[in-house]
C-alpha cells in the first residue's frame, strides 16, 4: 500500500519533501504551453523550437548552473537535473537546448575572468547562446584524442581547418565551443595536444566556417562543421594551451548526470502514458492493463526506473559537494539510458498498434529516447570504463 507521505514528485521515493519540488512545478507548467502537438509539427519539419528555448532562457532555467555574479541563478547541479527530467517528462525534448547548461563549465572553470566578463553575463540573459560543442569528427568517432582538426598559431591569431561532425545546435548557436589539435608533438602524452577554444560563429560564417545539416531519424539539428583557414583571435583559447582534453572531461560528469535525468524524465513520460493506457483500453471486454503479459513489462521499467534515479540522485549529490563522481556519473548514464529504453519498449507494446501513430506521441519518444545510448557517450565506452577504472581489468582499446 502506498504511503501518503512518501514523495514521488522527486522520481525516487523519499520521505523528505522534495527542495526542487516548486522547480518542478514551474518547470512542468511552462511545459504545458508546449503539448505534443508543438514537437510533433517541429519533428514533421526538423524544425528547432525557437519558442520553447526562448521560453526556457527567460525564466532562467538556461542559467541555473551560472553563478549569480555572473547573472545565472547558482544553483547546483540537481536543480538542473530537476528542470531537464521535467521537461522530458512533459513529452517535450530538452536536447534542443541541454548544452548550454554543462558545456558553459568549461567556461567557468578555466576560462580568464575576462572571458568570463566577456561571455557568461550574456549567456545568461539569453543574449548570447552557447549550444554547440564541437569535438567528434568522422575518422576519430570515439577516439576523441585521434582528432584531426588543427588550430595553428600565426602571429595574431590562431587559423582552423578540419572538419566536426554531429556538432548539434550549431546553427542556432552564437558561440562554439571547440577541441583542436595545436601540437602533433610525439613527445608529448596522447592527451597534451589538444586545445579548448571559445568561437564567435556568427562572425565566422562565410569567413571559413561551413555548417551542413544531417537530417536524422529525431529532430535534434545536428550538423558537420567544415573549418576552412578560419582565422580566430589568440584570446580565444581557453585556458591553457596542451589541456583542452582534460577540461573537456572535467565537465563530462555534469554532462553524464544531466543527460541521465533527461532519461529519467524519459521513463517517467512512457510509465505515465502507458499506465493510463493500460487501464483506459479494452479488449477481450476489460482492460489491457489487467492482463500480467502488460503489467510485468511496465513493473519491470518503472522498478529499473526507480533504481536508475538513485544513482543519478547520488552522483548529483556527490557532483554538488564537489567530491569524486566519475564512477556514479557514468553508471547513472548507463542504468537510466537502459531504463528509459526498457519503458519505451514496454510502451510501444502497450499501445501496440497505436504505438505507431504519431498523434500519441510513443513513437516519437520512442525514437528520441534511443539516442543515449549512443550519445554523448555510447553504452560500450561506459562498460570499458568501469572495468578498466572501477574493477581494475586490463584496458580493452
Ligand atoms: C544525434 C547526435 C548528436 C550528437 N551531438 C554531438 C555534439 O553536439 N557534439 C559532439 O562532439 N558529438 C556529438 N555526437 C557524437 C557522439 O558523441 C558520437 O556519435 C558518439 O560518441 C559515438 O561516436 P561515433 O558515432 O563516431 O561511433 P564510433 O566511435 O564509430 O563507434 C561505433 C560503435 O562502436 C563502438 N566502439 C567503438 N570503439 C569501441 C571500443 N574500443 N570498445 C567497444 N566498443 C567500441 C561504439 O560504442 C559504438 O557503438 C552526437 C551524435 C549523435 C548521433
Amino acid at each position: 500500500m502506498q504511503d501518503k507521505n512518501i514523495n514521488r514528485v522527486s522520481g525516487i521515493t523519499t520521505v523528505d519533501k522534495d527542495p526542487w519540488e516548486d522547480i518542478r512545478n514551474s518547470v512542468k507548467s511552462l511545459c504545458d504551453d508546449f503539448p505534443g502537438e508543438y514537437w510533433r509539427k517541429l519533428d514533421s519539419n526538423r524544425s528547432y523550437p525557437e519558442e520553447f528555448v526562448e521560453a526556457l532562457t527567460k525564466a532562467g532555467y538556461l542559467a541555473c548552473l551560472i553563478p549569480e555574479e555572473y547573472g545565472g541563478s547558482g544553483l547546483p547541479l540537481k536543480a538542473a537535473c530537476a528542470i531537464l527530467e521535467e521537461i522530458q517528462r512533459s513529452g517535450g525534448n530538452g536536447a534542443a537546448c541541454h548544452a548550454q547548461m554543462y558545456i558553459m563549465g568549461a567556461l567557468l572553470r578555466h576560462g580568464s575572468e575576462e572571458q568570463k566578463n566577456k561571455y557568461l553575463p550574456k549567456i545568461a540573459s539569453g543574449e548570447l547562446r552557447l549550444q554547440a560543442f564541437g569535438v567528434t569528427e568522422p575518422d576519430a568517432g570515439t577516439d576523441t584524442l585521434s582528432i584531426r582538426t588543427k588550430a595553428e598559431k600565426s602571429n595574431n591569431s590562431y587559423i582552423i581547418n578540419g572538419q566536426k561532425v554531429w556538432t548539434s545546435r550549431a546553427e542556432y548557436s552564437d558561440l562554439m565551443l571547440l577541441l583542436a589539435r595545436t601540437s602533433n608533438d610525439k613527445n608529448n602524452k596522447r592527451t597534451e595536444g589538444l586545445s579548448l577554444f571559445i568561437l564567435d560563429m556568427q562572425k565566422a560564417k562565410d569567413k571559413g566556417l561551413t555548417i551542413k545539416p544531417i537530417r536524422t531519424m529525431i529532430n535534434h539539428a545536428t550538423t558537420e562543421i567544415f573549418f576552412d583557414d578560419l582565422e580566430i583571435p589568440l584570446d580565444s583559447l581557453i585556458g591553457d594551451e596542451g589541456k583542452g582534453f582534460k577540461y573537456i572531461l572535467d565537465g563530462m560528469n555534469a554532462e553524464r548526470i544531466l543527460i541521465a535525468s533527461e532519461c529519467i524524465g524519459d521513463s517517467k513520460f512512457f510509465l505515465d502514458k502507458m499506465t493510463d493506457y493500460a487501464t483506459s483500453r479494452e479488449v477481450f471486454g476489460r482492460p489491457i492493463g489487467q492482463n500480467q503479459g502488460i503489467q510485468f513489462p511496465i513493473s519491470r521499467a518503472y522498478a529499473e526506473t526507480e533504481a536508475a534515479a538513485l544513482m543519478v540522485e547520488r552522483a548529483a549529490e556527490l557532483f554538488d559537494k564537489n567530491m569524486p563522481c566519475g564512477t556514479e556519473a557514468n553508471i547513472s548514464k548507463l542504468l537510466a539510458s537502459e531504463a528509459s529504453w526498457k519503458s519505451a519498449e514496454a510502451a510501444i507494446q502497450t499501445f501496440g498498434g497505436y504505438g505507431f501513430a504519431e498523434d500519441y506521441d510513443i513513437e516519437r519518444k520512442y525514437r528520441e529516447a534511443r539516442l543515449y545510448q549512443i550519445a554523448p557517450v555510447s553504452t560500450n565506452l561506459i562498460l570499458a570504463y568501469i572495468a578498466q577504472n572501477v574493477l581494475g581489468l586490463k584496458r580493452s582499446y
